[in-house]
């Protein structure tokens, strides 16, 4: 056997695998595309990627199915590769025999991993979606799955980190399963307060976040004026422009830097003003998760709550932020 085959099957290993990871994740998203729920991403990481959601499923059959559909993918590849080891042990090719059994056993390891209970692995999110039909309480069941996922990070931690002073853990454990294991509790820690989060905002209507106290500007006030009035005055990165009322356009910063300084004397906020998308106007039936996520998804700094066609307030992140520390009790609450 030459050197360039075994060079050449080490490659073919590391696409297959890197192959079946994505087969792995694509299955996940492919299902929750399927159930209205839009993945932006899918990040590969050490042991199996994580597609990344924007949202929550909306009940927990959807999340059973979403998050089943990994790890049975997983066994699937598993028997194909098991399927090509046996096709090459009658062929009597021993590198393919030991590429194909290495793979088929690497995606056994795969499915095996991620159906752990903690989440947010898979196996997690299996477990949460049951306690969410059990509870009828998304909180709740994630705060009891998120608390499993962390048991299980603390456990790879400790058989990581001991088996640098106990050899005989060595033969199953490495510190890679500390490294795991830290991944998984701030994973499990996040994904916990990030429910949380979402479920007390979706109960706190706009008008207790915003800002009833808006500046805006009117259209005829000059750029310069605006820079020193306004920009230079208030912490705000932009302001909305009314006329008898009603918001008819958003000025930022970057459209004043746009415009040469020798015309701010010259120009008013009417010849540099954008119109106001869509996406950034709230109404009083919205709640302050809706503001907080088309924030995020248009990543604007601030939204407006109007009334017919009546500006009635402002939301920042600031705004926000200050509504969850004044009632600070919020993340503390498992119900
Ligand atoms: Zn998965």
């Amino acid at each position: 056997m030459t050197v360039l085959s075994y060079w050449g099957s080490a490659v073919m290993v590391s696409l297959l695998f890197f192959a079946s990871v994505l087969f792995h994740e694509l299955s996940h998203a492919l299902i929750a595309r399927r159930a209205g729920i839009p993945v932006n991403n899918i990040v590969l990481f050490i042991f199996g990627g994580m597609a990344q959601m924007e949202d929550e499923p909306a009940s927990p059959w959807d999340e059973f199915k979403m998050a089943i559909a990994g790890p049975i993918a997983s066994v699937l590849i598993a028997v194909v590769f098991f399927g090509a080891a046996l096709a090459a042990a009658l062929y009597g090719n021993r590198l393919l025999l030991a590429s194909f059994n290495y793979l088929w056993f690497i995606n056994i390891v795969l499915a095996v991993f991620n159906m752990i209970p903690g989440f947010p692995l898979d196996g997690g999110r299996v477990f949460r979606a049951g306690l969410w039909k059990l509870t009828g309480s998304l909180r709740r069941a994630t705060w009891i799955a998120a608390l499993t996922g962390q048991a299980f990070g603390w456990v790879l931690i400790a058989l990581g980190v001991g088996s640098l002073f106990y050899p005989p853990l060595r033969a199953f454990a490495s510190i890679w399963f500390a490294l795991i294991g830290w991944f998984l509790v701030s994973a499990a820690r996040n994904s916990y307060q990030q429910t949380v989060l979402k479920d007390t905002l979706a109960r706190v209507p706009v008008a207790d976040v915003m800002n009833p106290e808006v500046t805006a500007v009117t259209p005829d006030v000059s750029v310069q004026r605006l820079v020193t009035d306004y920009f230079l005055r208030e912490s705000a990165s932009s302001f909305p422009v009314e006329r008898e009322g009603e918001i008819i356009g958003v000025v930022a910063v970057e459209d004043v830097r746009a415009l040469p300084r020798e015309e701010w004397e010259l120009r008013v906020v009417a010849d540099i003003m954008r119109p106001l998308a869509e996406e950034r106007v709230l109404h009083s039936d919205n709640d302050a998760w809706d503001a907080a996520s088309r924030m995020a998804k248009h990543n604007a700094d601030s939204v407006f709550v109007t009334d017919d066609g009546r500006m009635t307030g402002i939301i920042t992140r600031a705004t926000i932020a200050r509504w969850l520390s004044t009632h600070a009790n919020w993340a503390r609450g498992t119900t």
